[in-house]
């Protein structure tokens, strides 16, 4: 635990420069531009005229505040490692499960008010292998991405895409186990694969140490990394089953 708090406490002086805040931000803004018109030092703006603070003030969050109280800027703490792992991730470095929820809310909705699911579409998930509806948001465009990557995870062999179905899920207006805060699935922006092939922190003793394990092929991984998705098991807290639209922690 010390480690981590090390760790992050070094990452969030790096914020503090606002040159740091800025190229965070102006990733952000890139990510999702039917949603966002800009930001300054201070705000975001949406398209509609919104306009949010980045940042909350708190300074020195531990980790269990960041997971259940993150600002916008503090989604960008740890840097998500794109393409393969060559070691576990380091204890307590989780990209992306820092989500600040009014901007999560604000994007696709409140699962709670019924405000995501008139925005959920249907496709087919692996049309030539496993060929059943799964439900996922229109909003930025999300199903057309992950129709693509179902049609190039199709297009790969058997002995690797066989990890990708049955799938374990999509929307599902819940919170995250160990957090207790909204989970991305209630977005309706997440997937979760064949949990025989799965591996969840949680599922194991959590009493200590965690220790790493994934049997989720590299290749369904970069798949999905293309096409704006970042993968559970690039977490220390690692869920390997499970995918989220983060375009912002992709972009170059
Ligand atoms: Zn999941």
């Amino acid at each position: 635990m010390l480690v981590g708090v090390t760790i992050l406490a070094g990452v969030s002086s790096l914020l503090a420069q606002s040159d740091h805040v800025g190229s965070a931000l102006d990733r952000l803004v890139a990510a999702y531009p039917d949603a966002l018109a800009g930001h300054d030092a201070n705000t975001l703006r949406w398209r509609d005229g919104t306009v949010m603070p980045v940042a909350d003030g708190v300074a020195d969050k531990t980790f269990a505040e960041l997971l259940r109280h993150a600002s916008i800027i503090d989604q960008f703490r740890i840097p998500y490692p794109r393409g393969p792992l060559t070691k576990p991730p380091p204890v307590d470095s989780d990209p992306g499960r820092f989500r600040n929820t009014a901007f999560f809310r604000k994007m696709y909705g409140d699962c709670q008010k019924r405000e995501v699911a008139p925005h959920l579409v249907s496709l087919t998930w692996l049309p030539k292998t496993w060929g059943k509806a799964i439900r996922i948001t229109s909003v930025n465009g999300v199903d057309r991405q992950l129709r693509a990557v179902s049609a190039e995870i199709d297009a790969l062999p058997q002995t690797i895409k066989r990890a990708a179905y049955p799938i374990a899920g999509t929307y599902n207006c819940r919170t995250v186990a160990d957090t207790g805060e909204p989970s991305p699935h209630g977005y309706g922006i997440a997937i979760d694969l064949n949990t025989a092939f799965s591996d969840y922190w949680y599922w194991r003793r959590h009493d200590g140490a965690v220790v790493y394990r994934n049997r989720m092929p590299q290749a369904i991984v970069a798949i999905f990394e293309n096409h704006g998705f970042i993968w559970g098991g690039k977490w220390y807290h690692y869920d390997t089953m499970h995918f989220e639209y983060r375009p912002e922690l992709l972009q170059p």
